[in-house]
C-alpha cells in the first residue's frame, strides 16, 4: 500500500510518501516560524497556504519515481492506466490530519486532501494527528500494546488501547507540555519554539525550587510557568530556571507514565510528539523503565516533531482496513480527541 499523507494542524506544512512494501518513509516539511512571539493562527494558516501544494508536488514527485521506477526503464504497461486514459495514481490514497489543532490551518489542509484525492482519484483517509504520533512509536517500535505518553506542543497525555478505543489515561489540567515551555521562553525573550533552547540551557544550571503538581493521573502545568517567570523576574540564572523546569516537568511526566504502566500492566512504553525530542526527557523515561523491566522506545526526530510521515503510516493503516472518508464527511475537527477514534486497524485484536 502506498499512502501520501498531509500534515498542517500547527506550524508544519509537511507531506510524505509511504510504502507498506518497503516500508519507506519519505516526508518533505517546511516549518512556519513566527517573526515574534508564538504561533499566529492566521499567519500559520497562510504558510500552509503557500507551502502544502510544494511539498506534496515533493513528496509526490517521490511516490512517482518510486512508482514508475527509473526513467530507463520501458514505459508503464497498459494495465497500469485508469479507464480514463490517464496514469495510474501512484498512491492508493491521500490520508491527512482531521485534527486536533489549528481551525483555519486545517481548513486549508483538508481542502488540499480533498482536491488531490479527487484529482489522483483515490480515496481520503481522515487521520487523528494524536493517533499518528502514538502509532508512529508503536509501528517503529513493533512493540505489541504500549502506552505511549504523548508530549507535543499543545497536548500531553498518556493513553492506552483498550476495547477498540486509545483510552486517555491521564493528561494536562490547562496547556499542553510544549507550549507551556514556550511561554516561558517568551517571557523571557527567546524566539519560537522556546523547547530546544531550554534543553541547552539547562546543561549549565542547577536545581532551585519550583511547584510539582500531579494529581492522581493528571498533571498541571501552570502554577510551574508562572512560578519560573517570576524566579527569572527576581533574578535568577536562567540556566537555573531552565533546568529545574525539566526536572519538574519531565519528573510529572516520568511518575504519571509510570503509573500508566502499572494501572494497565503493560511493560511497554512509546514516546510520541515534538518534546520528545528532549534528551533528558528521555533519559528519565528510560531509567524508569529500566528500573521495573519494561521497554521503552522513542522514534527517530522526524518522527517526534508534527510531520505527514506519521500521517502517511497510520492512513496506510487505516486504508488497509477500509476505513476511508467520503468527501461529504471529511470536515476537519479542531478539538478532535484521540479517544473519539474507533481503531479499526486494530480489529483483530482481542481487547
Ligand atoms: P501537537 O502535536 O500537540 O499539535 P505541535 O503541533 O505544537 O503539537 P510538536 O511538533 O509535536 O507540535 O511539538 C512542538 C513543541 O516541541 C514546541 O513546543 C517545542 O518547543 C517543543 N520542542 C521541540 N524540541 C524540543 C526539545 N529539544 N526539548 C523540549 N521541547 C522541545
Amino acid at each position: 500500500t502506498r499512502v501520501l499523507g498531509i500534515e498542517g494542524t500547527a506550524w508544519a506544512a509537511s507531506a510524505a510518501c509511504y510504502d507498506s512494501g518497503t516500508d519507506d518513509v519519505f516526508i518533505e516539511s517546511d516549518a512556519y516560524q513566527p517573526d515574534s512571539g508564538g504561533i499566529h493562527p492566521r499567519e500559520a494558516a497562510e504558510h500552509m497556504h503557500d507551502a502544502i501544494p510544494r511539498v506534496v508536488e515533493t513528496a509526490l514527485e517521490h511516490a512517482r519515481e518510486t512508482h514508475d521506477g527509473p526513467e530507463t526503464e520501458p514505459p508503464v504497461d497498459v494495465d497500469e492506466r485508469s479507464s480514463s486514459g490517464q496514469q495510474a495514481a501512484p498512491v492508493d490514497a491521500v490520508a491527512f490530519s482531521r485534527g486536533p489543532g489549528l481551525g483555519p490551518c486545517l481548513r486549508v489542509v483538508g481542502t488540499a486532501a480533498r482536491a488531490l484525492a479527487q484529482s489522483l482519484d483515490v480515496p481520503l483517509v481522515g487521520v487523528n494527528h494524536m493517533v499518528a504520533h502514538l502509532e508512529i512509536g508503536r509501528h517503529t517500535s513493533g512493540f505489541d500494546s504500549p502506552v505511549c505518553l504523548n508530549a507535543s506542543g499543545a497536548n500531553a497525555h498518556l493513553l492506552a488501547y483498550r476495547n477498540g478505543r486509545y483510552q486517555v489515561l491521564g493528561e494536562t489540567m490547562d496547556t499542553g507540555v510544549g507550549n507551556a515551555i514556550d511561554k516561558f521562553t517568551r517571557h523571557v525573550g527567546w524566539s519560537h519554539p522556546g523547547g530546544p533552547k531550554v534543553e541547552a540551557a539547562a546543561e549549565d544550571g542547577e536545581y532551585v525550587d519550583l511547584p510539582y503538581v500531579v494529581k492522581g493521573m493528571d498533571f498541571s502545568f501552570s502554577g510551574i510557568m508562572s512560578a519560573a517567570k517570576q524566579r527569572y523576574d527576581d533574578g535568577v540564572p536562567v540556566e537555573d530556571v531552565c533546568y529545574s523546569l525539566q526536572e519538574n516537568i519531565f519528573g510529572m511526566l516520568t511518575e504519571v507514565s509510570e503509573r500508566a504502566l502499572s494501572l494497565t500492566g503493560s511493560d511497554e512504553l512509546v514516546l510520541g510528539g515534538g518534546v520528545g525530542q528532549n534528551a533528558r526527557l528521555r533519559a528519565m523515561l528510560e531509567e524508569m523503565c529500566a528500573q521495573r523491566g519494561a521497554r521503552f522506545h522513542a522514534p527517530e526526530p522526524r518522527f517526534l516533531r508534527d510531520n505527514a510521515g506519521m500521517i502517511a503510516v497510520l492512513g496506510a493503516k487505516m486504508y488497509d482496513a477500509g476505513d476511508t472518508l467520503a468527501l461529504e464527511e471529511s470536515r476537519v475537527n479542531p478539538d478532535f480527541r484521540p479517544d473519539q477514534v474507533p481503531v479499526t486497524w486494530r480489529a483483530d485484536e482481542s481487547d
